[in-house]
């Protein structure tokens, strides 16, 4: 552990294909430009809706997806620029948990087996003896009987085969975990258990996390830092605090208007979102943002802004920010 990440510029396009002959016609930027960092041992939040790109981001840093330009330094080495050869010690470093823990774990292996595949692929613990000591220690840790390693993952709960997705990605000892909506399709209660799990294995082992969703309570439970993502690039990025207390993009803003708030007075209107994400396929020219935002000006609809530092700390794409 105790690895920074840091992401610049980050591009990936998807070909778009039409007709009999599969022809290109045309590129999405899926992820257009993103910047980002991730302290060692710290959690920062990717926040957007779906389809704004925050997912396929997470993926190209660690090469599920190629990357089509940029850079993302781990440690001290580039990720983008490894042969496979090189690659397959930061298989064990970088780990991913999923949305899904239905379709994420193999429903023809059983339990201990899942968690013992990633540690034989990447030569982890090579005496068996002390592999499944490990495996039962590893289930254990995450609130999981260990004589249960003999079932198959139907036999569990969501929850618990979120449980055993953080096991099988901690049972390399990974430095960074990128976690996709981990509790999303999840009880809001067990939600909350796993969050305190990723929580506790965070200052237990010096994890960092890349943490993506589109939930802002779950950002302001466990992230240090946030950076909100719509159509493929960052508008707002910073400490959680900062960001969550004092928005200062339109979009930012008009999320955390969104979130249903506790006490009903203080419940507005105007702040529910207004309209759709447009299509990755046809982004709106100038500040992609610019149909759905109430202070959009004249240059907003021709000019995108550039990404403006207005803090030491804090980044903003706005041309009324600065
Ligand atoms: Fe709104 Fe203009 Fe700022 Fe875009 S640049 S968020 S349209 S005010």
């Amino acid at each position: 552990s105790g690895k920074a990440l840091d992401v610049e510029a980050l591009e990936v396009h998807f070909p778009v294909r039409k007709g009999l002959f599969r022809r290109v016609v045309g590129h999405v930027k899926a992820v257009d430009g993103v910047s980002l960092q991730v302290p060692a041992g710290q959690t920062l939040a990717l926040v957007g809706e779906s389809g704004c790109g925050k997912t396929t981001a997470g993926k190209a840093l660690l090469q599920l997806v190629p990357a089509s330009g940029g850079r993302a330094r781990y440690g001290g080495q580039e990720l983008l620029e490894l042969s496979p050869r090189e690659w397959q010690p930061l298989r064990r470093e970088l780990q991913m948990i999923f949305q899904d823990p239905f379709s994420s774990l193999n429903p023809r292996m059983r339990v201990g087996e899942i968690l013992e595949e990633g540690m034989l692929a990447l030569g982890v613990e090579p005496d068996a003896g002390a592999r499944s000591a490990r495996i039962d220690a590893l289930l254990a840790r995450v609130g999981l009987d260990p004589a249960m390693r003999d079932r198959f993952p139907h036999e569990f709960s969501g929850g618990q085969r979120q449980r055993i997705a953080i096991a099988r990605a901690l049972a390399v000892s990974p430095s960074l975990i990128v976690c996709d909506e981990p509790t999303s399709a999840l009880d809001v209660s067990v939600q909350a258990q796993i969050l305190n799990l990723l929580r506790e294995l965070q200052a237990e082992y010096g994890l960092s996390y890349l943490f993506i969703t589109h939930n802002l309570a779950v950002v302001d439970y466990l992230a240090h830092h946030v950076a909100v993502m719509y159509l493929g690039r960052i508008v707002e990025r910073g400490r959680a605090e900062e960001v969550l207390g004092n928005p200062r993009h339109p979009y930012t803003r008009m999320l955390l208007a969104a979130v249903p708030r506790l006490d009903a007075a203080s419940r507005t209107t105007d702040g529910l979102t207004r309209g759709d994400m447009p299509s990755p396929l046809n982004p709106p020219p100038g500040c992609h943002f610019h149909p759905r935002c109430s202070e959009a000006a004249e240059r907003c609809r021709t000019d995108y802004p550039e990404e403006r530092w207005i803090s030491e700390t804090r980044v903003v794409r706005c041309h009324l920010v600065n």
